[in-house]
């Protein structure tokens, strides 16, 4: 992605999906091609400590303020309705096909390091989070020592790549995890969309095994929701997601 059409993105606070969706390819190209390759897919693996599957129990839990990897890696931080913050800090994502829908928040990059614009300081050396009290739940859940953490943290360098043996040990115990519920209960993504007809919003899950199906449809007076609330949900987490969410606004 070209650093003036990047410039531009930042400047602005609402994109649509088709906008958002591309510069996020072009940020992600831009990114990792600078890291070392992240030797297992970092989809496969835990955001949390409990969950780890391929970090050794007794791994020292590295230290975020001397890191920032994740923050400066991860593009989609998203925020969830009522975790409001700077909106300046944030770009609206509208539906391609309804300008007037919102369908999602997510925090800006800065259009030079393309990390998080929360994140003051430099990689790998000093950093802060310039919102930490009120920062979105889904950097409260990225555990430092998960998984994940310790993957990202090899791609910049900050720990030491994993040997060719060691690499497929830890593909072979991630094969070995059962898997505990079917691709048909999974979610990949979520999409919103309105009712012509009487003007509810429409909440459709599409599986990680393909298929479609309707979640939630409800009064966008009475409630708010984000797509990426629902991405790698089990159909049961979503249900009761949605239970909680909607038995506050009665
Ligand atoms: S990659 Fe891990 S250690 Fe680094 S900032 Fe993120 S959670 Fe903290
Ligand atoms: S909000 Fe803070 S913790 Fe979250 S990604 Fe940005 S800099 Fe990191």
């Amino acid at each position: 992605m070209k650093a003036n059409e990047l410039v531009q993105i930042t400047r602005t606070n609402r994109l649509s999906e088709g906008e958002f969706y591309s510069a996020v390819n072009g940020m992600f190209e831009s990114i990792w091609t600078k890291l070392h390759p992240p030797q297992v897919l970092l989809e496969e693996l835990s955001n949390t400590v409990r969950g780890n599957v391929i970090t050794p129990a007794d791994t020292e839990i590295p230290e975020c303020l001397s890191c920032g990897a994740c923050c400066a890696s991860l593009i989609c931080v998203g925020v969830r309705p009522g975790e409001d913050g700077d909106r300046s800090d944030q770009w609206e994502i509208v539906s391609d096909s309804d300008e007037g829908l919102v369908v999602d928040v997510f925090l800006k990059r800065d259009h030079e390091t393309l990390a998080c614009t929360a994140l003051d300081g430099v990689v790998g050396e000093t950093v802060a989070c310039r919102i930490y009290e009120s920062r979105p739940s889904m950097c409260h859940h990225f555990e430092a020592g998960s998984d994940r953490c310790h993957a990202i943290r090899r791609a910049y360098g900050l720990e030491p790549f994993m040997s060719l043996a060691e690499m497929s040990a830890a593909v072979q115990k991630l094969k070995a995890v059962p898997e505990r519920i079917s691709a048909s209960k999974i979610i990949r993504n979520a999409k919103i969309e309105r009712d012509a007809e009487n003007g509810k919003l429409l909440i459709s899950a599409l599986a990680k095994d393909g298929t479609i199906f309707p979640i939630h449809s409800y009064d966008p007076d009475a409630e708010t929701w984000r797509q990426f609330e629902f991405d790698g949900l089990t159909v049961e987490e979503a249900d009761e997601l949605i239970r909680t969410r909607s038995k506050k606004s009665e």
